[in-house]
């Protein structure tokens, strides 16, 4: 590991000053993907400006019904909380199915939103990749290729986002609060990600210096009947080939509600908006939703050594729809 120095500012406004104006330097907060990065010297920042100690570790009900995420609350913290599990249970599900106990221990909420993607050309500092090394290529075109994106890629990267907790998120229309040189925003997860399209280089839309400081998620009744599904190559400890949150309220044999997202599948959560347009309003059986999956995956686009994801996600969202019919 390449030598750095270390930094613990008094407030928020300072942390984002010193990151905005220091192209060398990062956040620092859990610290389980960055400093393994580091490790590896994929990363090499010069300094690390902890803000561990800044960003709330609570977690607020808001008038209402929703909740209020503080960026600085573990995944085991969020997963744990009562009215999570009872409310939103798929996101509870989803932050469990993520790491080891130890590492959602350590691993915060804001955080797990920056994962950086597992690709292992990404993470091997002696092949090329236009993530790491713009205009370099792309190692993983014509290499391993199981783990790669079917949807939404680009010719410069084929990656896929490693967060289950961001899946569930991006379905129950979660919004990122943030705080940068140019002030406060809050951004939809679903728009928080970018286009390998656009320059792979750079995962998300947040600005040099800008922090994530919480996460609201909405009051959604439809939330309390909700899954999520991780199907991968073991049972623990391993990123997704194919993940499925999902919500769904059905009455009177008709889909009255849905939300669906997917994750393994693309450079960010995928949330399923023509699968979730093609449901709502329909009768809740099973032909209905094989066909909602497959309008859906109409736009993959796979390669020889990923073709399965596309079966894979369309038999994963219909037996989840499946699920939660029977339970609603
Ligand atoms: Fe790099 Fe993306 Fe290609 Fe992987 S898929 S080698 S991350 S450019």
């Amino acid at each position: 590991m390449k030598p750095f120095a270390y930094e613990r500012p008094v407030d928020v406004s300072s942390a984002v000053t010193t990151v905005a104006g220091r192209p060398e330097a990062s956040f620092l907060a859990g610290g389980t993907n960055l400093v393994d990065l580091m490790k590896m010297e994929v990363l090499t920042p010069e300094l690390l400006v902890d803000v561990r100690h800044l960003v709330s570790r609570r977690i607020e009900t808001l008038t209402g019904g929703g909740l209020r995420i503080g960026a600085g609350v573990s995944n085991n913290e969020l997963a744990a909380d009562r009215r999570i599990r009872r409310r939103y249970p798929v996101l509870s599900q989803a932050l469990l199915a993520g790491a080891s106990y130890q590492l959602r221990n350590l691993a915060t909420v804001g955080g797990n939103f920056l994962q950086r993607t597992r690709c292992p050309y990404f993470r091997d500092v002696t092949m090329p990749c236009n993530k790491r090394e713009p205009g370099t290529g792309c190692a993983a075109r014509d290499g391993h290729q199981r783990d790669l994106a079917v949807l939404g890629a680009s010719d410069s990267c084929v990656a896929t986002h490693p967060s289950d907790m961001a899946v569930a998120m991006a379905a129950l229309d979660a919004v990122v609060h943030t705080v940068g040189p140019s002030g406060e925003r809050s951004i939809q997860v679903n728009e928080l990600y970018r286009s390998p399209a656009d320059g792979p280089e750079r995962d998300t839309v947040l600005e040099r210096g800008e922090l994530i400081t919480a996460v609201e998620l909405p009051a959604s009744p439809v939330a309390a009947t909700s899954r999520y599904r991780k199907v991968r190559d073991r049972a623990s400890y391993a990123f997704a080939l194919v993940s499925v949150a999902a919500a769904l309220e059905v009455r009177d044999g008709s889909v009255t509600e849905v939300r669906l997202a997917l994750g393994g599948v693309a450079h960010k959560p995928w949330r399923a908006a023509t699968a979730e347009r093609a449901l709502l309003g329909r009768p809740a059986t099973e032909a209905n939703f094989r066909a909602a999956a497959e309008a859906e995956l109409a736009a993959a686009q796979a390669l020889a050594g990923n073709a399965f994801k596309v079966p894979l996600a369309r038999n994963t969202i219909v037996s989840m729809l499946r699920t939660l019919t029977e339970e609603a």
